[in-house]
């Protein structure tokens, strides 16, 4: 019997096997791939055209193309950049690729002075004393300056990639043109700086250094959760989480209030 079921094997079994593989929905091949530069994460999308969701700060654009050579994505064949948000940590590297692939970019539209200033804004609340104690390390970072070739002030669908994904924008919270990237079938949700991982446990969520507005940063999480039913979020720093980290380190009584 055991003989008879390796024989088997090869011819029948094995093709079957590879099949099913090959007809497993794209999320289950990593369509989410993950950069961590050390100051801020990269991510790859992978649809019928990759597409990179931001580009870390000034100096990390040799480490992001030998990492899209190792996934086996050209830099020139990005599709497009996505910039969550203008701070330099997220923009910083996108004016390199604009020029040197000529690679499409698109902001929201409340971040394109930073973008095309290079400048970080003023308008920056330290969340913490640890963020207080920070910031003048951070804030005044500059960046090459780039014009952008799409600026977004409202939702857009990312299906022309093949991609069941949405761009969504947050204004008002992190920064004025903060963006999310919402998968539609997964529920995973890209989110830039709206919320950060922890620095210390794994799969837990944390508050970002700094915030335009800190409660309407809490409000667009509550609407990610409640509204778009997002399950899993992909940050900008450290690492992934879901929605009951998020719940739990956030809204610890079920409850979201103005004030
Ligand atoms: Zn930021």
């Amino acid at each position: 019997m055991k003989h008879t079921l390796k024989k088997l094997f090869l011819p029948l079994v094995l093709p079957l096997v590879l099949s099913a593989a090959l007809a497993l929905p794209a999320q289950a091949r990593n369509r989410i791939e993950k950069l961590d530069t050390g100051i801020a994460n990269v991510y790859l999308l992978s649809g019928r055209q990759p597409i990179l969701v931001d580009t870390s700060g000034p100096g990390h654009e040799a480490e992001i193309e030998a990492w899209l050579q190792k996934l086996g994505v050209q830099p020139q064949d990005l599709a497009m950049i996505i910039i969550t948000h203008g701070h330099f940590d997220h923009a910083g590297g996108a004016a390199y690729f604009r020029s040197k692939y000529g690679t499409p970019v698109l902001v929201g539209r409340g971040d394109l002075g930073m973008i095309q200033t290079g400048k970080m804004p003023e308008n920056i609340e330290p969340t913490s004393f640890l963020a207080g104690f920070l910031r003048p390390f951070l804030a005044g970072t500059p960046f090459e300056p780039f014009e952008p070739t799409q600026i977004i002030d409202q939702e857009i669908s990312l299906n022309a990639y093949d991609l069941p994904a949405r761009v969504v924008p947050m204004p008002g919270g992190h920064t004025e043109g903060s963006l999310a990237v919402i998968f539609e079938d997964t529920h995973e949700a890209l989110i830039g700086d709206l919320v950060r991982g922890s620095l210390v446990s794994a799969g837990q969520a944390d508050e970002h250094f700094f915030h335009q507005n800190r409660l309407e940063v809490r409000w667009q999480l509550w609407n990610l959760l409640k509204q778009r039913g997002v399950t899993l979020f992909h940050p900008g720093h450290f690492g992934s989480f879901n929605s009951d980290a998020a719940m739990q380190r956030f809204f610890p009584d079920g409850k979201f209030q103005w004030g």
